[in-house]
C-alpha cells in the first residue's frame, strides 16, 4: 500500500469509545494513585471499514499491567481469561458484520508514540487488517494540553484542543521497518474541541472518585450509604422542624416548612440520582474479565438507592401526616 493513501484515512470514534478509553486508563492513573504506581490499560476497538476509513463502534477494556516496579514499559501479562475476552468479543462483532480494528493502550504521563512492543503488537494486528490501527492515550496529555519533548531537558510542546491521543499505523505490513505515521481521526458526539476537552476533563474527575482500580463494590457502597444516610438525617431534620414549630404553636407555618422543606430534599435526591447515574455508566468501562463478577454486585448496591428513593414519597407523607 503506498504512503499517500494513508494520508487521507479517517478514524471515526463515538463519544462512548473515546470515554470508555479514557476512563479504562484513568482508573488505573489518576491523582488518587501515587504515580509511581501508575500503570497501563490496554483494549480493543471494534467496528469496520468503510472505504478506506475505520469506523469504530466500541472500545473494550481488556486488561491492565501489573503492579511490579521492575517491569518494562508496555509490558502485559495476559492471561487466559483475556485471551478468552478477545475471541468472544470477535465473535460477537462478526455477528453484526464487524469485527476488531484495532488496538488501543495507555502511556500514563509519558509521551504519546509507538515503542518497539507496541510496533510489534501492531504489526499482529495490522497482519490480518492491513487497516487496523493503533490508539495512544495519555491522560496528562489531556489535562495539560502538553506533550512532552522529544529530547530530555527540551520545553514541553504546547498543545491546543487536544483530546490526549494520537493514532498511529505502520508504514510497512512487513514488518523489515520499524516506522509509523499518525493518522487523521474525528470523535463524534462533540459540539466543538473546546467542549470535548471541558467535559471530559470534568469526566476525568468522576472516574477518578468513583470508578477504583479496585475495590469498586465497597467504594459504590460507601457511596449509596452516604446518599441514604443523609436523606434519613433530612427526613429527621425536616420532622424535628415540625415538631418544634407545633410545640411553639406555629402549626399555621407548618404546611409551608413542610413544602420548603420537600423541595430542598428533592434537590438534594436529584444531585444523588446524578452521581449514582455516573456509578451505573461506569460499569460499562471494567474490563471484560471482571463483568460477570462485578456489575450483578454493583447492580443489587445502587438498587438500595432506588428503593429509597422509591419510598421518600411514602416517608414524607407519613411525616405529614403527623402533624
Ligand atoms: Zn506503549
Amino acid at each position: 500500500m503506498n504512503f499517500s493513501l494513508y494520508n487521507i484515512m479517517t478514524v471515526i470514534i463515538p463519544k462512548k469509545a473515546y470515554l470508555t478509553i479514557v476512563a479504562a486508563a484513568v482508573r488505573f492513573a489518576n491523582a488518587r494513585i501515587p504515580k509511581d504506581d501508575w500503570l497501563e490499560a490496554s483494549g480493543v476497538l471494534i467496528g469496520k471499514n468503510v472505504g478506506d476509513d475505520v469506523v469504530i463502534s466500541a472500545a473494550h477494556p481488556i486488561m491492565h499491567q501489573e503492579l511490579d516496579k521492575n517491569a518494562v514499559m508496555d509490558q502485559y501479562k495476559w492471561k487466559d481469561e483475556d485471551y478468552e475476552a478477545l475471541s468472544i468479543i470477535d465473535d460477537e462483532a462478526f455477528s453484526r458484520g464487524e469485527f476488531t480494528v484495532g488496538w488501543y493502550h495507555s502511556h500514563p504521563g509519558f509521551k504519546v508514540m509507538m515503542s518497539h512492543i507496541d510496533i510489534r503488537t501492531t504489526l499482529s494486528y495490522q497482519t490480518n487488517n492491513p487497516l487496523a490501527i493503533s490508539l495512544v492515550f495519555n491522560h496528562m496529555r489531556l489535562i495539560k494540553q502538553i506533550e512532552l519533548p522529544d529530547k530530555k531537558g527540551d520545553p514541553d510542546i504546547p498543545l491546543e484542543n487536544d483530546p490526549g491521543f494520537k493514532i498511529f499505523r505502520l508504514d510497512d505490513v512487513s514488518g523489515i521497518e520499524a516506522s509509523y505515521h499518525p493518522i487523521d481521526f474525528k470523535i463524534e458526539g462533540y459540539e466543538s474541541m473546546t467542549q470535548l476537552i471541558q467535559t471530559t476533563q470534568a469526566f476525568i474527575i468522576d472516574v477518578t472518585n468513583l470508578l477504583p482500580k479496585e475495590g469498586l463494590i465497597e467504594t459504590y457502597q460507601n457511596q449509596v450509604n452516604k446518599s441514604i444516610e443523609e436523606l434519613n438525617s433530612q427526613l429527621i431534620g425536616t420532622e424535628e422542624y415540625l415538631k418544634t414549630l407545633a410545640r411553639e404553636g406555629a402549626t399555621s407555618r407548618i404546611p409551608e416548612v413542610l413544602l420548603n422543606q420537600t423541595r430542598d430534599i428533592n434537590k438534594f435526591v436529584e444531585r444523588a440520582n446524578k452521581k449514582i447515574e455516573k456509578m451505573k455508566e461506569f460499569l460499562d468501562y471494567l474490563e471484560y474479565k471482571e463483568r460477570n463478577i462485578i456489575i450483578h454486585q454493583a447492580l443489587e448496591v445502587i438498587n438500595l438507592w432506588g428503593q429509597k428513593v422509591e419510598n421518600l414519597e411514602t416517608d414524607l407523607r407519613a411525616i405529614s401526616q403527623k402533624f
